[in-house]
């Protein structure tokens, strides 16, 4: 079976020599005569690759050396906790925008430790709010927000301003896609399973400074950043052979031209299928221009009948997983960084040709 084109949100595509890779070493790694899976985490060989790991993603991010990236378990939905457990002990009380199903998540459950407040809910997800409808509380621990809103295609088109509260991001389905100048940022975090590798490893990177403050009484050691910063991720097992598939995808990334290139490309494979969104008789995208996603493209004819149709024959020629979340409906192509270019002229090609 030749590859396909898989538009799934997460877990998605990786790399295919980057699978190939992998494949290759999957018994021996660099000569150990066993597999990374195999490997103690505490031996000479693997604390070599996961700082490696860590020196790659700090080279690809430009993360400031005052900032600590750990590699956790969990995934980004643990860190709905984790944030306010850390943080919200800072002043007692924190914003979230409310701008989707994932930023609403993290709402909901930051509301479970302490006072949080939504500095905006705009409804109906398919725009971002301007500054100027943010109702920043300039004395919050911090705002949390999520970059690019997975489930409703959207994507916040410039970064808060704050006036010095902490930005706080759940950038799950955007991070390593374009270049962010992560000093701005107090916290982001991230499930790897979009843009850097397997489900299973989750990313976090904290300016060193908010780890001073104790975290909320109760949290285990495993939740608590400055446990972990000081343990080097290492106070269990980490997700070891995640964190391998990382770091070969941070090389990938690397040979590709890097986070830049990374950008020019998804502009070019969202450009693509909206516009043949936008000139179909056929479907119609219900986000803003302005706020319109580089990764998930959501799509729909306003028909369940019709999407089913269009996601059987796109499967029928080898593009797959193309069926949105049941909170919008309709169809949703995700195209993180291993879709290659092809993948997009192709879906752009068949919404062209797709009659009702
Ligand atoms: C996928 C996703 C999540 C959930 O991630 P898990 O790793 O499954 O917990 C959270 N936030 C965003 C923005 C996502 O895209």
């Amino acid at each position: 079976m030749p590859r396909v084109f898989n538009f799934s949100a997460g877990p998605a595509m990786m790399p295919e020599s980057v699978l190939r890779r992998a494949a290759g070493e999957i018994a021996d790694y660099g000569g150990t005569g066993m597999s990374v899976m195999e490997m103690s985490h505490r031996s000479k060989e693997y604390v070599a690759l996961f700082e490696g790991v860590e020196r790659k993603l700090r080279a690809a991010m430009s993360v400031p050396e005052n900032y600590k990236i750990l590699f956790l378990q969990g995934g980004a939905t643990l860190q709905f906790s984790a944030v306010p457990m850390n943080l919200l002990a800072r002043k007692g009380k924190a914003d979230y925008a409310v701008t989707g199903f994932f930023a609403k998540k993290a709402y909901r459950c930051g509301q479970m430790y302490g006072t949080v407040r939504a500095a905006v809910d705009t409804g109906d997800y398919y725009a971002v709010p301007e500054q100027e409808a943010l109702d920043l509380d300039p004395d919050a621990s911090y705002l949390h927000f999520c970059h690019n809103n997975t489930v409703y295609g959207t994507r916040w088109p410039y970064l808060p301003e704050t006036g010095g509260v902490p930005l706080v991001c759940d950038m799950s389905s955007s991070i390593l896609s374009e270049p962010v100048d992560v000093s701005k940022f107090g916290v982001i975090y991230a499930g790897a399973q979009k843009n850097m590798g397997p489900a299973g490893l989750t990313v976090v990177i904290a300016r060193g400074d908010l780890l001073d403050v104790p975290p909320l009484p109760g949290t285990p050691d495993l939740l608590s950043y400055k446990a972990q910063a000081e343990n080097g991720s290492m106070m269990n097992t980490p997700a070891t052979y995640g964190v391998y598939l990382l770091g070969l995808v941070l090389d990938w990334l690397a040979e590709q031209g890097g986070v830049a290139a990374m950008e020019a490309d998804n502009r070019r494979k969202a450009a693509l299928v909206y516009e043949a969104v936008d000139q179909s008789p056929v479907f119609a995208c219900k986000a803003e221009p302005r706020s319109r996603s580089r990764m998930n493209a959501v799509f729909s004819s306003g028909s369940d009948e019709t999407d089913g149709r269009f996601i059987k024959e796109a499967a029928a020629r080898g593009m797959v997983t193309l069926k949105a979340h049941r909170a919008t409906g309709g169809v949703r192509a995700s195209m993180y960084n291993a879709m290659p270019l092809e993948g997009a002229e192709r879906l752009a090609e068949l919404i062209r040709a797709f009659n009702s």
